[in-house]
């Protein structure tokens, strides 16, 4: 092989030779080219003593369908400047590292795109390898509490393993990046959040979360400034479960003796749950013959899409009336599902009208369970908690203010 040819994948070294080995790897053995200067791995000065020499074995990024194996002839060197013996500086090579940062960098190229197992079958590496990279990538890339210029805050919680215990994250609404993830969905644990976020604590206008959750109690006694704001996302599902399903069971229960009519509406759940944009052609057409033959179904649905009114009004005095129209409407059906809901909705009416002033993307919110649960497949290693809390924030970037 020439020795010329090759020069440049290395700096600093010369192939001496390279070798088929059984398994049908390649071996290149490399030898130190005169030319260079040698550096201290410490302090980064020339140093010409060399106390010892000692071959380390690393892995190359693959040549074609060849694994390859170096073998690379690293000097200790015993510094002047430093004064002590520390093996050269090597610009491909890190310190007591056992691949290159040319493998290294093709790994965390494929992490991004694959789970932990596919990359470590096509690159050969052990998982545990894989994994250790991967996350040191993350960690330099999304390991540093930032936020700087964050005014409006969404929280939300999704269930860890298999719903047992949960995991809350914290979002920039205008950014939608997430900020931070930590274990539990307790007031205790948005505590360390605020912890973090110190002096900016009193730069909170606004935060948005579910009804159901301490995160508020928590947010008044931090940030002094912030509005809590119920989020249109969580309210209209927790419609969908207490009212719209409540009511279609009930209605095909009344329908007992029809039983076309009943597998009607007992399949009919997306149906009545999607927004209607969202709905294929077919599924409209459906729609509208359920809620034109369902008069208690049709009165549910169409308060749905008064109810997501109300977070849409320009102002908070548009805002109450609609609420005042809704809560009427509500009453008059007589349906007690819908009844109780507007009951219970009443005691978070200011942080629901309040999100005229503070109007804020939360749609964030819709695509987050699913993409977790994408990130549990694809990052098995998943026990490893803070390593999945990383790939979390890696999956919701955001975009620039
Ligand atoms: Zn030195």
């Amino acid at each position: 092989m020439d020795a010329i040819a090759w020069s440049g994948f290395w700096e600093g070294f010369l192939v001496k030779d390279c070798a088929e080995q059984a398994d049908g790897s390649l071996l290149i053995r490399l030898m130190a080219d005169p030319a260079h200067k040698v550096l201290c791995g410490r302090c980064g000065l020339e140093c010409a003593l060399v106390h010892e020499r000692r071959a380390r074995r690393v892995r190359e990024r693959d040549l074609l369908d060849r694994r390859v194996w170096m073998d690379v002839p690293l000097r200790r060197m015993l510094c002047l400047q430093c004064g002590g013996r520390h093996t050269e500086r090597c610009s491909w090579l890190d310190a007591g590292a056992r691949l290159t940062r040319r493998l290294r960098a093709w790994v965390e190229a494929l992490t991004r795109l694959l789970p932990i197992r596919h990359v470590a079958e096509l690159t050969g590496l052990d998982w545990h390898t894989v994994k250790t990279i991967d996350r040191a990538r993350l960690q330099a890339e999304h390991g540093v509490f930032d936020a700087r210029g964050v005014r409006r805050l969404i929280m939300d919680e999704f269930a860890l393993h298999r719903g047992h215990n949960y995991a809350t994250v914290v979002i920039d609404a205008d950014t939608q990046r997430v900020l931070w993830v930590g274990e539990g969905r307790s007031r205790a644990t948005v505590r360390a959040f605020f912890d973090l976020l110190g002096e900016r604590c009193r730069d909170i206008e606004a935060v948005a979360m579910d009804m159901n959750t301490a995160y508020d109690l928590e947010v008044r006694a931090r940030c002094p400034g912030a509005e809590v704001i119920y989020d249109l996302f969580h309210v209209i599902a927790l419609y969908g479960r207490k009212v719209i399903d409540r009511v279609r069971v009930d209605q095909a229960n009344t329908l007992r003796h029809d039983r076309p009519a009943r597998r009607v509406i007992k399949r009919a759940r997306w149906l009545l749950l999607r927004n209607r944009e969202n709905l294929p052609a077919g599924d409209e057409v459906r729609l509208e013959e359920l809620l034109a033959a369902n008069q208690p179904l049709a009165t549910v649905y169409l308060l749905k899409t008064a109810l997501k009114e109300i977070w849409y009004a320009p102002t908070v005095r548009e805002g109450l009336r609609r609420w005042k129209t809704w809560r009427r409407q509500a009453r008059e059906s007589g349906i007690p599902a819908l009844l109780a809901f507007a009951r219970n909705l009443r005691l978070y009416i200011r942080g629901i009208l309040a999100s005229a002033l503070y109007p804020m993307h939360t749609s964030v919110l819709e695509g987050m369970n699913n993409k977790v649960k994408v990130i549990k497949r694809m990052a098995y290693g998943f026990r490893d908690t803070s390593y999945f809390f990383l790939k979390v924030k890696a999956a919701f970037p955001g975009k620039t203010r």
